[in-house]
């Protein structure tokens, strides 16, 4: 069968990454979690004593930190060198040192490199900010989901509470306002829905309904280009 990508964006809690997981596995694709890349990279300057927010020395430390993705069954690791932290990015600290890195152009410019690179030559369903804008945009499926923020709010603390990360409902509430209002003002590929992207409501949809609606699309599409 010929390669396709899958590009999904959209802010924190919309569900792109439970959504295309699911996707993944389903259609036999390799799944690309791009906010973990800048999780780690915040991760990595948390850990050294450099401010999130410092553009300058973010950027020279840049070339020290080797970020490495792997697939176990399917399922994408993320290493700071030979070290796991697939988990330990998980942390509302991280998260928040992702969205001010996210801000630096060269720290978008080598993640974009890797996530281009891990698309080479296959088929491919990636998820963040940037995906159908920048990063793949001659992807064939563009989704944009959306959800109202009490709905994202309600998510991420769900989530945190099952990572057994205690959480305080408010606090990822003015999170998610606040990382929103960084993400879709930032100066470099801001988050927005790319022209040609479906924009999917997820607020009153399960899971399983989002996941049908997007490969139904994605059958749409494929099957307008072979005509
Ligand atoms: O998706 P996740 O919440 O893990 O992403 C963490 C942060 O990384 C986002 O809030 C965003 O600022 C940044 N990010 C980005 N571009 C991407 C993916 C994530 O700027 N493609």
């Amino acid at each position: 069968m010929e390669n396709f990508s899958i590009a999904i964006d959209g802010p924190a809690g919309s569900g792109k990454s439970t959504v295309a997981k699911i996707i993944s596995e389903k259609l036999g694709i390799i799944y690309v979690d791009t906010g973990a890349m800048y999780r780690a990279v915040a991760l990595f300057c948390i850990r050294n004593g450099i401010e999130t927010t410092d553009e300058v020395a973010v950027t020279a430390i840049l070339p020290k930190i080797k970020i490495r993705i792997a697939l176990e069954n399917g399922l994408q690791k993320i290493f700071l060198e030979d070290e796991d932290v697939t988990g330990k990015i998980r942390t509302q600290e991280v998260g928040q040192g992702a969205s001010d890195v996210g801000l630096i152009l060269a720290v978008r410019e080598k993640l974009v490199e890797i996530q281009r690179e891990l698309a080479k030559g296959t088929s491919v369903i990636m998820d963040g900010r940037d995906i159908g804008t920048n990063v793949l945009t001659n992807a064939r499926v563009k989704i944009y989901l959306n959800a109202s923020v009490e709905e994202r709010a309600k998510r991420r603390f769900g989530e945190l509470e099952s990572n057994g990360i205690n959480a305080d409902l408010d606090e990822v509430r003015k999170q998610i306002i606040f990382r929103d209002e960084n993400d879709m003002s930032r100066e470099h590929n801001p988050l927005k829905k790319a022209d040609d992207a479906i924009e999917v409501d997820t607020t009153n949809m399960d899971i399983d309904e989002v996941v049908s609606e997007i490969i139904k699309t994605k059958e749409k599409k494929l099957l307008e280009a072979r005509k």
